[in-house]
């Protein structure tokens, strides 16, 4: 079998990736809904791949590998990477989880970090007004994420919150040292959620990047009587393209507030640093951002090795994304807490997807399904309204 095409349409925002094979068997990927602008670099790779047995999914992915990078430029590479994969499991006739090594578990265990709705204001109350309608969520999360400090509006809404300049580009561009009454106010908000959750359902908060590494430790100890299940991107992540092993691991030597980063990583040795020097609690690395399901699964194996927990990102991943990870997730080891379960976005995504469960998500677990490849199939005949001119082309 060999590879006659390498495709890339937008649809409502996604990038999703087509490869044909002579064999009539194809694939698909997905990258993240934010980044629609990522088409023309998913089509550069398609020189180097066509004509490749795309069943060595390693073997093509020597070709293309080393011409990504970090968020979000990896998740072009991690697109063909979830699709070659599909090809590669319904060639064999099993579920891709069976190729990745088999299932661990039976169903995976999601939280919610994309299940939004609007916060009202940046104050404690509205904090725990908007966490008491996630924790009604049909869903039944066992586990949310709530953004605060930096990975919020309250930089831009909350007078004196920090000694940084603002850039008002993108709050997530923000840093700086925080004023005692930014500190004073986030944890207010962290306390008020806390509240309302009890210890029914864990929270985990995404924080930055740009916290300074004092705040960050004065932040973890301060919280350590809430029992949060993670801070995650403290000093660096989202569009941060590095680490800053060094600095996290100040951060969590100091406390026992389980320290977490690693969305923005591309590829396994740039994990090893967080690995070896004990940087970190917990990873979330993004299927769709590290490089593929393998990447995944390898840096998964390395994590374990070394105490470390994962709970990956996905929160744009989109439907196709959402069967890529609970193939992956079904095969990490015993490290593995739960997965950023990603939303379809628009709404109409449910509707050109077949193959999902309904429901989808039953008391916080996804059972893992059977069928071959990722086991989920864009259905043309629903999908091609919502394509657009330039890519009319995208099913033929
Ligand atoms: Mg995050």
């Amino acid at each position: 079998m060999h590879i006659t095409d390498l495709k890339c349409a937008i649809l409502g925002g996604s990038p999703v990736v087509r490869i044909t094979t002579d064999a009539g068997i194809e694939g698909y990927g997905q990258a993240e809904h934010f980044k629609p602008y990522l088409k023309p670099h998913v089509l550069f790779y398609r020189d180097y791949i066509l004509g490749q047995d795309p069943t060595d999914v390693e073997r093509v992915m020597l070709r293309i590998r080393r011409l990504g990078s970090f968020k979000p430029w990896g998740s072009a590479v991690s697109a063909i990477e979830m699709a070659l994969w599909d090809i590669a499991g319904k060639a064999a006739g099993v579920p891709v989880y069976k190729l990745l090594g088999g299932k661990v578990r039976d169903k995976v265990r999601v939280y919610n970090g994309a299940a939004r709705f609007p916060l009202a204001g940046q104050e404690p109350e509205q904090y725990a007004d908007n966490m008491a309608r996630m924790a009604e969520a049909k869903e039944g999360f066992s586990i949310i994420k709530q953004g605060i400090g930096f990975h919020s509006r309250m930089p831009d809404e909350l007078p004196d919150f920090s000694y940084g300049e603002r850039l008002a580009v993108h709050h997530q561009t923000e840093r700086g040292l925080l004023t005692e009454r930014g500190l004073k106010h986030v944890v207010a908000c962290v306390e008020a959620m806390k509240e309302v959750l009890g210890d029914e359902i864990g929270l985990a908060l995404d924080c930055g990047p740009g916290w300074t590494v004092p705040d960050a430790i004065r932040l973890a100890k301060a919280l350590e009587g809430l029992h949060i299940l993670w801070l995650e991107d403290l000093i660096s992540g989202d569009y941060t393209p590095y680490v800053l092993a060094e600095q996290y691991r100040e951060v969590t030597r100091s406390t026992s507030t389980p320290i977490h980063t690693g969305e923005q990583i591309y590829l396994r040795q740039n994990f090893k640093a967080l690995f070896e020097m004990q940087a970190v609690n917990i990873v979330g690395p993004d299927p769709a951002d590290i490089g593929g399901l393998a990447e995944l699964k390898w840096v998964a194996e390395y994590a374990d090795l070394h105490g470390i927990l994962m709970a990956p990102h996905g929160t744009g991943d989109g439907l196709i994304g959402l069967a890529a990870l609970v193939q992956v997730a079904a095969t990490l080891p015993r490290n593995y807490i739960a997965f950023e379960y990603p939303v379809g976005r628009p709404v109409w995504w449910y509707d050109i997807i077949d193959g999902l469960p309904d429901p989808i998500v039953e008391n916080s677990f996804i059972t893992v399904w059977d069928r071959p490849g990722l086991g989920v199939t864009l259905n043309k005949n629903a999908a091609r309204q919502y394509l657009a001119a330039e890519d009319k082309n995208f099913f033929t």
